[in-house]
């Protein structure tokens, strides 16, 4: 007995190939011990397109023949054998290393199948469907959640994988099922296909708006620049004619005037000037900073992605590449 998954041929195929049968049959890299046929019987949007159609990701609906269940999922598609080896590789990560944290900061794994189909090698990754791709920087994102998604990205480095390129396209958002969070959302990590083995050095405890540490203090380049893009930290310093100065200096404009040191040669009203920027500046990136940090997760498109057009609702594209 195996694991077999049956996938309808038809999305898979060009719009002019007729199937010669109704479905692929693919076999599982590995079973889990759990012999069961999983039937693709809907196959909803293609949420990407990349490759040149060589690589896809679809929403679909399975049903569990053993479990006598029907549920939405996410598949990942590669088509041909250098596609394919990299979406092995995804899978190995989902059954190895990242086995721990499926479920949690990263999206459930239902397995990888191999097959043949008209582009040849072909591999189909199962996935929990975790929401809505992210649209907005994490920077403009409420603290709660940016807190949780970087907390997230640490276990994913504490397990052993960087993601090397991580930014807003490797994010998912999720409602947060607490009842009383109704408001509240979960980020979930996806898209291993650039990731790397990492033996993670970064081992404090992350506090949200703690003093910015020095960069030579957070061991690992990829969560620091993490770390900046979501404005976890706060300032250490500000620039102030061209010097850094303390951040202390900003409690009023006449300490920054009488502490920042500036060059004896500047005349005094640019000196005022300047230093009441400086202040005002600082003061409207915090206001701004806690304004979205009260707010609630900004998603940047009202509607699910889809690879072939433009979303009705912002005029926006999807990446693709
Ligand atoms: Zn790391
Ligand atoms: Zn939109
Ligand atoms: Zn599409």
């Amino acid at each position: 007995m195996t694991l077999t998954l049956k996938f309808p041929a038809a999305p898979l195929l060009p719009p002019d190939r007729q199937p010669k049968n109704p479905h692929y049959e693919l076999v599982a890299l590995n079973d889990g011990g759990l012999p069961d046929t999983y039937t693709v019987t809907q196959v909803h949007d293609c949420i990407s397109n990349k490759a040149r159609g060589m690589r896809r990701v679809y929403r679909i609906t399975m049903v569990s023949e053993a479990m006598n269940q029907t549920r939405d999922f996410v598949c990942k598609v590669a088509f041909g054998m250098r596609y394919f080896e990299v979406l092995k590789e995804e899978a190995m990560l989902y059954e190895g290393k990242l086995e721990s944290l499926c479920g949690q900061a990263v999206p459930m794994y239902y397995g990888f199948f191999m097959g043949e189909t008209y582009e040849g090698r072909t591999g189909i990754l199962i996935l929990e469907d975790c929401g809505r791709p992210l649209r907005v920087p994490i920077r403009r994102q409420p603290l709660y959640f940016r807190y949780h998604l970087l907390h997230a990205l640490i276990q994913v480095h504490h397990a052993g994988v960087d993601l090397e390129d991580f930014g807003v396209h490797n994010v998912v958002v999720t409602k947060d099922p607490d009842p009383s969070r109704a408001d509240k959302h979960i980020p979930v990590i996806i898209d291993f296909s650039n990731a790397k083995k990492h033996k993670c050095l970064y081992n404090d405890e992350l506090v949200a708006y703690s003093v910015m540490p020095y960069p030579s203090l957070v061991p690992c380049s990829e969560l620091w620049r993490a770390f900046m893009e979501a404005e976890i930290f706060y300032p250490r310093v500000v620039t102030f004619f061209s010097t850094d100065v303390p951040i202390e200096y900003l409690q009023s404009v006449e300490l920054l005037k009488a502490k920042g040191n500036p060059p004896d040669w500047m005349p005094q009203d640019r000196i005022d000037r300047v230093a009441y920027r400086v202040c005002k500046d600082h003061r409207d990136w915090w206001a701004a900073r806690k304004a979205l940090d009260e707010g609630s997760v900004r998603f940047g498109c009202a509607r699910m992605a889809h690879c072939c057009g433009p979303c009705d609702e912002c005029g926006l594209y999807p990446t693709t590449g």
